[in-house]
């Protein structure tokens, strides 16, 4: 019998079972956060709703994902999905930009049914200007994009889990199921279809040493940036079930430091021509997250956040502290791979 792989193993223990129909009427989690709509700052309202989640994650999924903890483990109903809505609008000011997600993709109809997807997007229609979902490349379709922008009297923003353009850091490091090119290609089929598209770029997938982390990500950057109005990089932090905490739980992986991401924004701002580059790191600080010693980062999380709404890279250069020498050291520390 041939040994399951970590991959397939962990994504076995992590899938929920069906949930009973209370659960399936509460949204996972909803807050406000600072965001900018160009060059003007605006307050975020942002939404998870629960679903049955990524297809891709119960096959096998991406090696830093664990989402799939917050699904249901069965396609909510359209009466679930309604009155999920109807909690969330409860909490609803009027916030400019609503990003709702669903622990995978909004247009894959097994998660949100064509039904459900426009009512929601038509709910936020006239009170917020810009809405945001995510999906997979795959589902990235004119008969399911169009109705929705022509529900929505505003910008409508699709992410698109880019993760690296490198072929070889996506289908093996990262375990993606598409390839770059497939991302690239649905990233121009939705300017066609006249939304604005946003690439998430991971910075530091496993397998990777710190300073190959941080050229795999400048360089998405760059090949990018023509397909997209916005690149996100966000550095991995430690997710439950997930082939990174397995190896994080080994020895084996160590979260991004924050130096890198301030190299990783210092160079990509230099790459990407027209689009904004964002970050605002999840656990940054925390030692599941993104970190630098202790001392300096909530200095350089304010800096990146602040680079990232005003887009003004500059004051980045002038960030500094005495762990910046550890890093350095560090950078090209050997991955310890995974022999499973
Ligand atoms: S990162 Fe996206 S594609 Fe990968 S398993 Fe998670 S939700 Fe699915």
């Amino acid at each position: 019998m041939t040994p399951e792989s970590v991959g397939r193993s962990v994504a076995r223990d992590r899938h929920p079972p069906p949930a009973p129909t209370g659960e399936a009427r509460r949204y996972v989690n909803q807050w406000v956060e600072d965001e900018a709509v160009g060059r003007e700052r605006v307050r975020a309202f942002v939404l998870i709703l629960k679903t049955r989640g990524c297809y891709w994650a119960d096959l096998k999924g991406c090696s830093m994902c664990g989402y799939s903890k917050d699904t249901l483990g069965r396609s909510a109903t359209r009466e679930e999905l309604s009155e999920q809505l109807e909690r969330a609008l409860a909490r609803y000011r009027d916030e400019p930009y609503v990003k709702v997600y669903t622990s995978g993709s909004f247009l894959d109809d097994r998660e949100v049914d064509a039904e459900s997807r426009t009512a929601i997007v038509s709910a936020f229609s006239g009170r917020a200007r810009r809405f945001l979902f995510e999906t997979l490349p795959e589902f990235v379709r004119p008969e399911v994009v169009r109705p929705l922008r022509e529900a929505f009297a505003g910008d409508l923003e699709v992410a698109l889990g880019l993760e690296s353009t490198d072929p070889t850091v996506l289908a093996r490091f990262v375990n993606k199921g598409s390839s770059p090119s497939e991302y690239l290609s649905a990233a121009d089929r939705l300017r066609g279809l006249g939304a604005h598209p946003k690439a998430y770029l991971l910075l530091k997938p496993p397998y990777l040493t710190e300073a190959e982390a941080v050229a795999d990500v400048v360089r998405s950057v760059g090949e990018a940036a023509p397909h997209f109005d916005t690149m996100s990089i966000n550095p991995v932090h430690i997710q439950n079930g997930t082939v990174v905490e397995w190896l994080y739980h080994r020895g084996r992986y160590r979260p991004p430091w924050l130096w890198s991401l301030v190299d990783a924004m210092r160079a990509g701002a230099a790459r990407r021509g027209d689009a904004r580059l964002v970050s605002f790191p999840t656990a940054g600080g925390l030692s599941r997250g993104p970190h630098n010693c202790g001392t300096c980062d909530a200095r350089v999380l304010a800096a990146i956040e602040e680079a990232s709404l005003s887009q003004e890279f500059g004051p980045l250069e002038s960030l500094d502290c005495s762990c910046r020498e550890e890093w350095r050291a560090t950078l090209d520390y050997a991955p310890l791979g995974v022999d499973a």
